[in-house]
């Protein structure tokens, strides 16, 4: 399996390589040359298995011989086995035809946990044979941050700095990423929105020069084999509820695009999914673009679901590469016109980003109605992204099964919870220390050159 970057002048990688570069040299992303398919066969077969056996039958076409079927096999039960829930990412149903798969229940309660335990342990162990020492900088707008710092502290190959934006993450999410108490992560709270943080990740990556000197590696959700993580949770989902037999949808709470971006995959791959509905928060450019072919930023909003307070949708160019027939020259002209503002999309591109995608849009006053009403309805207390995605999945449920991914435990953003239903989350007992571990973090300006001479700084002691 050999991985392409969108803008096409990058070069051609393996799975391993590919990890561990994360952002391309041209500047594009990286996606598998064509995607693996699985049999209706293959997909039947996933019913009733565990859901590490389901992760390994899925994501083992894509890895090429990076590790053997053992050591891969391992590697997964490693990543899993911190979960707080058997069942990993478990189906609870909301009403008729309304499910909620709750992938909160990893370690430090979002969905990223999926992809970052697994992506930790696979890093590690990718470069304990070329025994190569690493350097992790990744942009978070919350979840992200802490998912990493959980799933890289105390490895010994890799140093791990993580830029979120001062003040603009909730408490949990900030102390989840300020208290790990091991040297190789460090937090920086970093003047500015999220938008900013990822733009300086990115201006280090197009350094080549530093990204060479630090050996550099990106951990964001542009990096594929977050992405292939996530694909597997579509699957046991969509077979626990009949597929391949029987199709199903999904309603996806986005930011970056890269966790819908994985059931776009799933779907390629062979799992039949009717429709892939994108949620957004008020921070709409995706349902903006989708509906009027006009992919245009206009600032970013603080609204009760901050980790989708995003303007700039990294893995949107993934779709985009493919909508635009894997054009890597076309792809690179956009992003051009995407520093100036924003761009058309093309007729052809954006019928095909319609006929695979529904989206909506769901306001603030409307996310915590849904709090209410789902709690109301059900006793099930949603997280606010979750609540976007339940209340855009109600404009599009009908006959086929609606699956709604829930990103986060509603204890991770408990102000927001409680100010829409008047009780307040508690946090699970594993981490009910949270609040009495003692914080570090560096607050640095906006300034590429002084993060650079922090980073450079820290890896050297
Ligand atoms: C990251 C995140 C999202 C957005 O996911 P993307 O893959 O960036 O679209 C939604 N909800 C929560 C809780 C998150 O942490």
């Amino acid at each position: 399996m050999r991985y392409i970057s969108t803008r096409g002048q990058a070069p051609v990688l393996s799975f391993s390589e590919a990890m561990m570069t994360g952002l391309a040299r041209d500047g594009g992303l990286y996606v598998p040359e064509s995607v693996p398919v699985m049999t209706q066969a293959d997909i039947a077969a996933l019913a009733g298995l565990p859901y590490e056996e389901v992760a390994f039958r899925v994501m083992w076409p894509f890895l090429g011989d990076t590790f053997s079927k053992d050591e891969f096999r391992g590697l997964i039960a490693k990543a899993y086995a911190g979960f707080g829930h058997a069942a990993r990412a478990p189906l609870v149903q909301l009403g008729p035809n309304h499910f909620l798969l709750e992938l909160f229940h990893g370690p430090t309660l979002a969905f990223k946990d999926f992809a970052m335990q697994l992506i930790g342990q696979m890093m590690q162990a990718a470069l304990a044979k070329s025994g190569e020492r690493i350097t992790i900088v990744g942009a978070t707008s919350g979840d992200t941050g802490s998912a990493a710092m959980e799933a890289f502290r105390g490895l010994s190959n890799v140093d791990l700095f993580i830029l979120y934006p001062h003040g603009r993450v909730s408490e949990v999410q900030r102390r989840q990423m300020t208290t790990p108490a091991e040297a190789n992560v460090r937090a920086i709270a970093m003047d500015g929105d999220f938008d900013d943080c990822q733009a300086r990740v990115k201006d280090m990556f197009n350094d080549l020069a530093f990204r060479d000197e630090v050996r550099l590696a990106g951990v964001n959700s542009i990096n594929w084999a977050r992405i292939l993580s996530q694909v597997v949770y579509y699957f046991s989902s969509a077979v626990s509820l009949g597929a391949p037999q029987r199709e199903v949808s999904f309603t996806v709470p986005t930011g970056n695009f890269g966790d819908i971006f994985a059931g776009y995959i799933a779907r390629a791959m062979g799992l039949p999914i009717a429709q892939l509905v994108i949620a957004t928060n008020q921070n709409d450019i995706l349902d903006r673009a989708l509906r009027s072919g006009e992919y245009r930023t206009d600032g970013v909003k603080p609204s009760i679901s901050p980790s989708m307070d995003i303007q700039v949708s990294s893995n949107f160019e993934r779709v985009l590469f493919d909508a635009y027939g894997r054009d890597g020259a076309a792809v690179s002209a956009l992003m051009a016109e995407l520093r100036g503002g924003g761009f058309n999309i093309s007729q052809g591109a954006l019928e095909m980003l319609r006929d695979t995608f529904a989206s909506g849009r769901c306001s603030e006053a409307e996310t915590q109605a849904t709090i209410r009403s789902a709690f109301a309805d059900t006793g099930e207390v949603l997280c606010p992204h979750s609540a976007v995605g339940v209340k855009v999945a109600e404009g599009h449920l009908g006959t086929v099964p609606m699956i709604t991914l829930a990103t986060a435990h509603p204890a991770k953003f408990p102000d927001a919870v409680e100010a829409a239903m008047g009780t307040r989350p508690g946090l699970p007992d594993r981490m009910a220390d949270l609040f009495d571990r003692p914080e570090r973090v560096t607050r640095m300006p906006n300034d590429l050159a002084a993060l650079q001479a922090h980073i450079r700084e820290g890896i050297a002691n």
